[in-house]
């Protein structure tokens, strides 16, 4: 039986509250392959939850409800659970002293009306104890309709989830598929599927799905419970078609790019002027990474270019800061200044003001350098501003990554 969660609150549809719980509840149901059939947000209007209940119920499925729990007027979760269930809400007593507890030791006053209303339940509900805040959770199952309430407080929901909901969804809803994930570098999402096709012919019950990441394309394989050595034969053919194209799920273009150099025991600087740094940034957040990045200038004016990367006055002043030729000249100097054998340069108009009709806003040129030889490029990233940074980031480290592979007889 599929599973359906409810979000409520108007504050998840205004932008103001981010639906973490949702993405929480995913990444805990789908390693125990429980699947989430729908999933709706809801603003705090009673007719349209009661609407979104029934219509789960008709549909037989098991419903989870998040928020609306607390003690105040608007939170009417509770309320319309049990009038949908066609029951009225009785205070249970254990569960009111509880509340109370909490109210009389973390508010310092009492207030009956509120710990009553947060206590009541429907009668054959079982009461999910909340130890972090006030608001218990309810599961309620008839035999015919199956029922949770859990709080809107992410520090809340967590534990309830994991501790008191979870044991009691498990065995009723045995795993209906089962599933991983793979990362791959360095290929554009249709070659990806068009490689995977081929790699995965001899397992056509095997179902593929890719997401892209920034710089990678994940590509998540499926098969029905009780399929697991389907599964791992397919995976091991993937891993084998892909070759060193596959890494860890969590590592990151800086991190490939890290890991390819140490394991050559090479150095790598960079000189950035639109990322500002951000490449840098993305390099040294990788542990581990003192071992082959040595440090790097952030060269914004054309100053700065001259002074510390050794780039031409002519050259500026010919082709200007964001050109091919500088990004050249930046590298190369930057290269030799910092002693290193690989190099990163990015030169561009990150915006929104700067742009000329023959350099527009988006303009980059990246030029890698590795073991005396440059590669130049230049892309047009019409984004705004801190998107095109990012994406100037990860296409400079995915270009050397590239081109050191090219070196180093990969592929
Ligand atoms: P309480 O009123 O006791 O805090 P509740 O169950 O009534 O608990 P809500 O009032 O609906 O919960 O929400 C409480 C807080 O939790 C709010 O700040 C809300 O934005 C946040 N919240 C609710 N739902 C989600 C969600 N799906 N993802 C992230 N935060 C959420």
């Amino acid at each position: 039986m599929p599973l359906e969660i409810i979000c409520l609150g108007t504050e998840l549809l205004t932008g103001e509250t981010l639906n973490t719980n949702l993405q929480f509840l995913g990444s805990e149901l789908d390693p125990l392959g429980i699947e989430i059939f729908e999933s709706v947000t809801i603003p705090d209007e009673p007719d349209r939850t009661r609407e979104a209940i029934l219509r789960a119920f008709e549909r037989g499925h098991t419903v989870i409800t998040v928020g609306g729990l607390g003690p105040t007027q608007d939170d009417m979760t509770r309320d319309i659970v049990a009038e949908t269930l066609g029951d009225k809400l009785h205070i249970n007593s254990e569960l009111s002293d509880h509340i109370r507890g909490i109210y009389q030791k973390n508010v310092g006053h009492t207030n009956p009306q509120a710990w009553e209303r947060q206590a009541s339940f429907p009668e054959k509900a079982i009461p999910l104890f909340n130890h972090v805040g006030t608001a218990p959770g309810m599961w309620y199952d008839d035999g015919i309709r199956r029922i949770a309430m859990l709080p809107g407080p992410p520090n809340e929901l967590k534990p309830m989830f994991r501790q008191k909901l979870l044991p009691i969804l498990t065995p009723l809803h045995p795993p209906q598929f089962t599933r991983e994930s793979l990362a791959i570098f360095g290929l554009p999402e249709s070659k990806v599927e068009h490689e995977l096709m081929i790699a995965l012919k001899p397992y056509p019950g095997v179902e593929p799905a890719f997401c892209i990441k920034r710089g990678k394309c994940h590509v998540r394989l499926t098969v029905k419970a009780g399929e697991a050595a389907i599964l791992a034969a397919a995976v091991a053919a993937t891993r084998s078609h892909f070759g060193y194209r596959i890494q860890g799920l969590e590592q990151t273009l800086a991190g490939v790019l890290i890991d390819l150099l140490k394991d050559n025991g090479q150095t790598l600087g960079t000189i950035e002027s639109c990322t500002g740094g951000g490449i840098g940034a993305a390099l040294t957040g990788v542990a581990g990474s003192s071992a082959v990045y040595m440090g790097g200038f952030v060269t914004y004016s054309n100053e700065m270019k001259m002074k510390l990367a050794g780039v031409k006055q002519e050259t500026l002043a010919e082709y200007g800061a964001v050109s091919s030729q500088t990004a050249i000249e930046m590298v190369e100097g930057a290269a030799k200044a910092l002693e290193v054998d690989a190099c990163i340069a990015v030169t561009g108009i990150a915006g929104p003001g700067g742009g000329t009709p023959e350099k527009p806003v988006g303009t980059v040129h990246i030029a890698t350098y590795f073991l005396g030889k440059t590669v130049e490029t230049n892309y047009h990233y019409p984004f705004e501003r801190e998107d095109m940074r990012k994406r100037t980031a990860d296409k400079a480290l995915s270009q050397l990554r590239e081109q050191i592979e090219k070196v180093l007889g990969y592929g």
